[in-house]
């Protein structure tokens, strides 16, 4: 048997940038005010985020996430086969900036945490997919302090400069309203008006 604190601690060990504590935290105050009922992930891992979601919300949504790397979207599979959590979470494998423009179905929440220099590309998809009421979180936005400091020199400058430009895009977007948290790895969370 596996549990959620195994793929957890598998996935520190294995360097994967899963969600941090305090960002999780956050987000569970709004899984939990909102109850969303269909979830879009982008950017599995080993699919230790989309079982959190489930579990906060017991299990009552459904979660499709997608993933580029397959031996990740492969142990996403079997993690979320042996939690019993099949008929929750449906993981896609595949690019997202491919896989998005195939989903026409509405979300209710979507969490954008794959790559950083798409991110602009993944809010348009997502604003696509969405209604009035949908929430839309983007992780890592403020990425390591990079994307609110002046120095541009670093390597992943490209990176930073995609991540100015969602902040860019949700804060000018008059149907969305946004705020910028600047817990963990810095959280974006927007809310579709109309
Ligand atoms: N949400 C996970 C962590 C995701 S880490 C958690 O908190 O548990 C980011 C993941 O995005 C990596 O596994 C990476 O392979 C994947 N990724 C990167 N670019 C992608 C893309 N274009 N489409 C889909 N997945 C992508
Ligand atoms: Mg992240």
């Amino acid at each position: 048997m596996i549990n959620i604190e195994q793929i957890k601690q598998k996935a520190l060990e294995e360097h994967i940038p899963i969600i941090m504590d305090d960002t999780l935290e956050v987000i569970e105050k709004i899984l939990l005010e909102e109850k969303p009922k269909r979830i879009l992930e982008l950017g599995t891992a080993t699919g230790y985020s989309a079982i959190c979601f489930s579990n906060i919300l017991d299990n009552e949504v459904y979660i499709d996430t997608i993933e580029l790397d397959e031996n990740r979207a492969n142990v996403a599979i079997e993690n979320i086969k042996k939690l019993g959590l099949k008929q929750h979470i449906n993981v896609i494998k595949g690019n997202a900036v491919e896989v998005l423009p195939t989903l026409n179905e509405k979300y209710d929440l979507f969490f954008i945490d794959a790559a950083k220099g798409k991110y602009p590309i993944f809010l348009k998809e997502s604003l696509r997919l969405s209604h009035k009421g949908s929430i839309i979180l983007a992780d890592n936005i403020l990425y390591k302090g990079y994307v609110m400091s002046d120095y541009n020199k670093h390597k992943q400058r490209t990176a930073v400069n995609h991540l100015r430009e969602y902040i860019k895009m949700v804060t000018e977007n008059e149907n969305l309203e946004t705020e910028i948290l600047e817990v963990g790895d810095g959280l974006a969370v927007s809310k579709v008006l109309i």
